[in-house]
Parts: structure tokens; C-alpha cells; sequence
């Protein structure tokens, strides 16, 4: 609109004003104690949607937090200083999704947006629960926690929709994730040279883009981490090279389990 009027112009200020003002919308980690329960919907109609991501978890500043890899499969160790540095790699499944709050002296239910740091192979989980039930977003499931670190377990079950209704406060309400991005929240995309910096002070450059809470991890889930040390060290020491995967798929990609050769944001077709 290169041209308008000064009505115009206010609203236009108006409105600029007011959704200024408004503060985000929050998103937050999907927690659960060992045998913990909660109701959820995940957001998603068809798993071309999962995002899954090759990942370092690193100490910084006292706080985890995921770097996506800079490695393809056929690129050389030294395309990314993480890898260089023996730091083992992790797959992970980062979910989105809302969990239900119930409070305990009025009965209200309340939808929470989070996401779920989970390992990959819950990616075939919930496709399986597609295939079952069709999309994720139109149904309930009950998450239950079993075990803790590495023996942690996710049951993933369709939970009653009588029950858990829309009238009780089930709503199916994703608005918190209009415009959110996991690159944001969940992990990091640093370039070589950020990276290259971290391994040298401890931690990566300010950048603008990247301010707030990018990239932590939940403390439950870092918990078995083992390679970290304090800063200012480079958090990362090296681990023996068996525990890497030979065969990492590229960074930040959409679920596709029989192809790792395929670029970043591939889909999955069923
Ligand atoms: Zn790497």
C-alpha cells in the first residue's frame, strides 16, 4: 500500500501498536516424572509434518542446549566442529503438541503448548497412531513416562474421546504454534564459525536473530549427558567414535526413515 490516507495511516499505526503490544503466545518443554501421565493432542494431520533433527546437545552456560549438525552423511568429520570434536550425535524427534492442565480444585481444563524432546523412534510411533486413527489433531492420546534417562519410555495411547470431550475443555486449539518455530525454541542452526567459537570460549556469538531461550533443552532430558564439563571449556569432550552413528541423517529434516540422502526438509510419503 504505497499510497493511503491518514485514517489509514493511524490504523495501519493502530494496529501495528496492538499486535506489538501483544506478548507471545508461550511455548513450553513437555515434562513427565517417571509414571506420570497427561492427556494431549499432537498437531500434526500426516507425519510429512515431523520434524526431526541431528543434533549435539552442548553445555552452555550452565544450560543444555541442542545444535543441529552440519554434517551430511557423505561430508567429510570436518565439515562440522561439533563432530570434529568427538561430541556424539543425537536424533532427535521434536514434537509439537498440547497437553491438557487440569486443575485439581475446580476441575478446569486448560490446552498448553509444548514440545516434546523425544528420540526419533517415536517418530514411527505416532505414524503408526496416523495410520490408525488418521490425523493426530482431531484425537486425544494419554502419554505416560516410564523409566528415567536412557530407560525412559513414552506409551502412547488413544484416550477416550467421551471422556476427554471438547465441552469438558479438550478444545483442539494450536494457535500457539501460528508462526513459532523450533529453530527458535528447541534447538540452534549455527553456522561452522559460530561453532568454531563456541569450542574456543565456551559460548557462540550474540546474534540479533537468535535472542531468548534458543535451543534449551529441558534439564529432565540432559540429564544422562555425560561429556559436558563447565565452561568456560568447550563443554564437549571427545567420546570413543563407536558411539556415533556412521550413517547421520542431515540436520533439521521432515520424517522419512528410508532415505537419509535426501536434503533437509524432505517429506515422508505413506
Ligand atoms: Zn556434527
Amino acid at each position: 500500500m504505497p499510497v493511503y490516507s491518514y485514517d489509514t495511516y493511524q490504523d495501519l499505526r493502530k494496529s501495528n501498536l496492538s499486535s506489538a503490544s501483544k506478548p507471545p503466545r508461550k511455548v513450553g518443554y513437555f515434562k513427565l516424572n517417571d509414571g506420570e501421565k497427561a492427556i494431549v493432542r499432537f498437531d500434526y494431520d500426516t507425519p510429512s509434518e515431523f520434524t526431526i533433527a541431528t543434533i549435539h546437545e552442548v553445555k552452555v552456560q550452565d544450560r543444555f542446549r541442542s545444535v543441529v549438525c552440519l554434517k551430511d552423511k557423505r561430508d567429510a568429520t570436518s565439515t562440522c566442529p561439533l563432530c570434529e570434536s568427538g561430541a556424539p550425535l543425537k536424533e532427535r524427534f521434536f514434537v509439537r503438541l498440547v497437553r491438557y492442565s487440569v486443575d485439581e480444585s475446580t476441575g478446569k481444563v486448560t490446552p498448553v503448548a509444548e514440545v516434546a524432546n523425544w528420540p526419533k523412534g517415536y517418530a514411527d510411533v505416532l505414524r503408526a497412531r496416523i495410520n490408525e486413527y488418521g490425523s493426530l489433531k482431531d484425537n486425544l492420546f494419554t502419554v505416560t513416562r516410564m523409566g528415567t534417562g536412557k530407560d525412559t519410555k513414552y506409551d502412547i495411547t488413544f484416550a477416550n474421546p467421551v471422556k476427554y470431550s471438547e465441552a469438558n475443555g479438550y478444545v483442539k486449539d494450536f494457535s500457539a504454534f501460528e508462526g513459532f518455530e523450533l529453530a527458535h525454541h528447541s534447538y540452534m542452526e549455527r553456522s561452522k564459525e559460530d561453532i568454531e567459537e563456541f569450542l574456543h570460549t565456551g559460548n557462540f556469538p550474540f546474534h540479533k536473530k537468535n535472542e531468548g531461550k534458543e535451543g534449551e533443552a529441558p534439564k529432565q532430558e540432559t540429564s544422562n549427558v555425560s561429556y559436558a564439563s563447565s565452561a568456560p571449556t568447550p563443554s564437549v569432550t571427545p567420546t570413543p567414535t563407536t558411539s556415533v552413528p556412521t550413517e547421520p541423517a542431515r540436520n533439521t529434516t521432515t520424517y522419512s526413515p528410508e532415505s537419509s540422502t535426501v536434503r533437509p526438509r524432505r517429506t515422508y510419503d505413506i
